[in-house]
C-alpha cells in the first residue's frame, strides 16, 4: 500500500498534535506547503524557529518577551500603583488594544479550577504576591474571564490580595456571562474597565 514519503508523513504528524487540527487538516496543511508554496514553507519554517529560540515570559509580569523585561514593563511612564490581572498573554493584548488602561499588568497563566484538579500552584499566583508585598501597588484589577473560573479565582485572589491590605476590583459584568476576555470588542471592555466595582478591603 502506497503512503507519503517518511518526511510528509512526520511533517503530518507533527500538524496532527496542534490544537483542533485533525488529520484530514494536517495532511491538506502538509501537501498545501509542499506542493504549492514551498516559499511559504521554508518562512513559516524559519519564523517558527526564531520564535521559539526568542520569545520567552517577561521576568516580571510574565506576558511575552523577547528581553528579560517585555516592552511594557521597560516603559517607565506608565502607572505603576495599578495592576491588572489576566489569565494569559492574549488578554493582556485586549486589553492594550483598548488603549486607555495605563497601568502595570501580571499575567497567570492559568485559572484555580478544583474541579480539573488546577489548584493555586497552576499559576503564577505566587509572584503576584511577592509583587504586592514589595509595596508600591494601590489597586489590582482583577480582569480574569466572566467564567466559573474566571470568577473563582477572581474571588481566591482577592481575598488573598485584601488580607495584604490591597485594593483589588473586578470588571463590571458588560462581559458576556461565559465570555472570553480575549474575544471582547473594545467598547465592551472599555465600560467593563470603568465599570469595575471593588471587591475587597
Ligand atoms: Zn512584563
Amino acid at each position: 500500500m502506497a503512503d507519503f514519503p517518511p518526511a510528509m508523513q512526520r511533517l503530518i504528524a507533527e500538524f496532527s498534535r496542534l490544537p483542533s487540527i485533525g488529520e484530514k487538516s494536517a495532511t491538506r496543511l502538509a501537501y498545501y506547503l509542499l506542493n504549492s508554496n514551498r516559499e511559504l514553507a521554508q518562512s513559516l519554517s524559519e519564523a517558527l524557529r526564531k520564535a521559539v529560540t526568542a520569545v520567552r515570559l517577561c521576568e516580571r509580569c510574565f506576558f511575552l518577551s523577547e528581553e528579560p523585561l517585555c516592552a511594557i514593563c521597560r516603559n517607565p511612564n506608565r502607572d505603576n500603583t495599578t495592576l491588572c490581572l489576566v489569565e494569559k498573554p492574549m488578554d493582556l493584548v485586549a486589553v492594550e488594544r483598548v488603549g486607555e488602561y495605563k497601568g502595570y499588568y501580571h499575567v497567570l497563566h492559568g485559572l484555580w479550577a478544583p474541579l480539573k484538579g488546577q489548584g493555586p500552584e497552576s499559576m503564577r499566583l505566587k509572584e503576584l504576591i511577592e509583587r504586592v508585598k514589595a509595596g508600591g501597588i494601590a489597586e489590582v484589577i482583577i480582569a480574569t474571564s466572566s467564567t466559573v473560573e474566571g470568577d473563582a479565582t477572581a474571588m481566591y485572589v482577592a481575598r488573598i490580595l485584601g488580607e495584604l491590605g490591597v485594593k483589588t476590583s473586578r470588571l463590571a459584568q458588560g462581559i458576556p456571562k461565559g465570555g472570553e476576555l480575549e474575544y471582547s470588542d473594545e467598547i465592551t471592555l472599555s465600560r467593563a474597565f470603568s465599570g469595575r466595582s471593588v471587591i475587597s478591603p
